[in-house]
């Protein structure tokens, strides 16, 4: 018989993919990972002891289908955003609903978003067959707010923009929002890392309009990665929209011990203000280490610090900080491949790691 290569077998669309490369887990200890933005710090106690209960008093509940909608944390998070149920949209985390979201609304349509931002927008863009453009940075890496509106397509932006760290205002977001909605054109905000500066949030807005989407996650403030549970919110249409999406697709996204514990998580609101409050705290210091250094490095309105070294190579930054056992993340990517995004840890661990970026340099030195 004569070897036939398995790859004949795949689909137009499989070759067409362009995969999104996560940050790497690594399974063996002793790292300081800051790759992938994740909390430094536990999620809030009454998740542990949620998910205990869920363990021995509803283990029993397992055999059955969770709730497919999610109502009881889709409740929660309505009541802490202002808005109604029907606003909210629960998925295995945000990047699923940016991916019911892409299929929902963008599907073989023009959409844009700013050149540099989260790397999955072009990914879900080429599975789901949506035109997007993306459009050049303004100065210092910010987002080019009047290009992106006179490219006249639904925009698609993360705030604060993931890697640059910067955010747009709430006002400038809001104005945004009705500049496209006078030509009929939707926003989609992507606020993964909101939970750090509020004060650009615009959540809160989605049950006022019809052109506004908003996702967000608890892998990162809320310190739930592991469990995988993000939402939409938007309005109620909208989130039809993205109901059509998943039904089309896997009817129960989200399992009953993911629901629990991001219902604990949610309904703790003063553990989240901690979390926030420490890595806020340590980013500060970190980043004043940072300047000191000789680095360059924007003030950060998410829980990671994105910085280069003039005339040092990032790859050598990067496999230095790696070699020590220290993860940070590197884009391959023209015009910021100098540059490091950091994820804050632990001040112990921030400790470490201006150590170990001082000793690369002496290392580096000509
Ligand atoms: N949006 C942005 C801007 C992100 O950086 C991330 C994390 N990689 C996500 C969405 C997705 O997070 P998750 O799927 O864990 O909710």
């Amino acid at each position: 018989m004569s070897a036939l290569d398995p790859m004949r077998f795949y689909s137009q669309l499989a070759r067409a993919l362009s995969p999104y490369v996560a940050g790497e887990q690594p399974q063996d200890g002793g790292w300081i990972k800051l790759n992938t933005n994740e909390s430094p710090y536990p999620p809030s106690p009454r998740v542990a002891e949620a998910i205990r209960r869920a363990a021995s008093e509803y283990a029993a509940d397992l055999r059955l289908y969770p709730d497919p909608d999610a109502d009881a944390l889709r409740g929660a998070l309505a009541e802490r955003h202002g808005l109604r149920r029907e606003n909210v949209f629960i998925s295995n985390g945000s990047d699923e609903s940016l991916a019911f979201m892409f299929a929902a609304f963008f599907a073989g349509k023009d959409c844009v978003t700013p050149a540099v931002g989260y790397s999955f927008y072009p990914t879900y863009a080429l599975l789901f067959g949506a035109r997007l453009r993306l459009i050049p940075m303004g100065g210092g890496m910010s987002v080019d707010v009047m290009a992106l509106l006179d490219a006249d397509a639904p925009v698609i932006i993360a705030n604060p923009n993931a890697p640059t760290t910067i955010a747009l205002s709430r006002e400038v977001i809001l104005a945004m929002r009705d500049t496209l909605a006078a030509r009929s054109q939707l926003l989609a905000v992507d606020e993964a890392y909101a939970p750090f500066y509020e004060e650009c949030a615009v959540a809160d807005e989605c049950g006022r309009c019809g052109n506004l989407l908003v996702i967000r996650t608890f892998s990162k403030a809320h310190a739930l990665a592991g469990m995988r549970v993000g939402y939409a919110l938007g309005h109620p249409d909208l989130i039809d929209g993205l109901n059509r999406v998943r039904d089309s697709f896997n009817s129960y996204p989200v399992d009953r011990i993911a629901q629990t514990a991001a219902l604990a998580s949610a309904n703790d609101r003063d553990s989240l203000r901690q979390t926030v409050a420490a890595i806020n705290a340590v980013k500060e210091t970190t980043r004043q280490a940072l300047l000191s250094l000789g680095f360059e490095c924007a003030a950060s309105r998410t829980n990671f610090l994105f910085a280069r070294k003039p005339g040092v190579d990032g790859r050598a930054l990067f496999d230095g900080l790696r070699a020590r056992r220290v993860l940070a993340r590197r884009f391959d990517k023209p015009g910021i491949e100098d540059y490091l995004r950091i994820t804050i840890g632990t001040a112990e661990q921030m400790d470490r790691v201006i150590l170990a970026i001082k000793d690369i340099l002496r290392e580096l030195k000509p």
